[in-house]
């Protein structure tokens, strides 16, 4: 699943060749999407959490989600695509190149006010990676947003509480943090929670540059992640294997070592709402 880095990728590749360019051509044909976009010039692009937003002079948006298998790719005029045309979610055409989106979650058009307010209004929480937020502030929004019940799983991937952080570096998160997954929310400090956020904050800013995502930042060639998709295979840092459940209110994979995140609730606790 694209994660708030990934996102972010895409708009620093996309903005300084979209922004001021104008929209000559776009599919689907004869939608309410086509009809607002074409002859339109491009303001602005930008990411947020998840989201990409590409912003044109007549205000409006295009927003799109990629969710677990959308991707952006960009084809000179009449190329062919890597995907079939069935996979389209949407296609802009410039006078020097198309860009097309497959297999995204979402896609629709948006006033860009309204983009603005819900950004405002805490639909989405701070962006990690391009907003300057106090952890304090994370931590307060999650107590605020979440119920008793949820899971610090469950903080770290909503992203109402902080717009960012995927399935991937929730688990690498918690391991850094030496945290089990399986903590319920309550039950874990201010202070911890914080740093969760610091760390995931730390990790988006450090994986901009490009290249395979890293969290393990050691010299060797042991892995360049410490927990995720590693069920049985022996933890970097002591040799106890490592588990891998669903866990949390949207049951996603969750990995961790139970030796080196022991600390907190039994492992065993999980999916307090099923
Ligand atoms: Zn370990």
């Amino acid at each position: 699943m694209p994660e708030g880095d990934t996102i972010h990728k895409i708009a620093n590749f996309l903005e300084p060749r979209l922004v001021g360019e104008t929209i000559i051509d776009a599919s689907p044909a004869r939608t309410n999407l086509s009809r607002r976009c074409v002859g339109r010039q491009v303001l602005e692009v930008f990411a947020r959490g998840k989201h990409l937003f590409i912003g044109f002079d007549n205000n409006i948006a295009i927003r799109s989600h990629l969710g677990m298998h959308g991707s952006w790719h960009r084809y000179p005029p009449g190329g062919s695509w890597q995907r079939p045309r069935s996979q389209l979610s949407v296609a802009l055409t410039t006078s020097n190149w198309e860009y097309v989106c497959f297999n995204a979650r979402e896609v629709e058009v948006v006033r860009t006010p309204s983009v603005r307010e819900r950004i405002v209004h805490g639909r989405l929480g701070p962006d990690l990676i391009a907003d300057t937020v106090e952890s304090s502030d994370l931590v307060r929004r999650a107590r605020e947003i979440l119920d008793n019940d949820a899971l610090l799983v469950d903080a770290l991937l909503d992203q109402r509480v902080a717009s960012g952080i995927g399935n991937v570096y929730k688990s690498e998160i918690l391991f850094i943090e030496q945290f089990s997954p399986s903590i319920p929310l309550p039950d874990i400090d201010d202070q911890g929670l914080g740093r969760c956020f610091e760390t995931a904050a730390e990790l988006l800013r450090r994986n901009l540059g490009g290249g395979r995502r890293v969290t393990r930042f050691e010299p060797d060639q042991a892995g360049l992640l410490w927990v995720y998709g590693r069920t049985d295979l022996p933890c970097l840092r002591c040799d106890t294997a490592i588990r891998g459940q669903r866990m949390g209110y949207h049951h996603r994979g969750t990995y961790w070592c139970p030796s080196c995140q022991s600390d907190g609730a039994p492992v065993t606790q999980t999916q307090r709402r099923e």
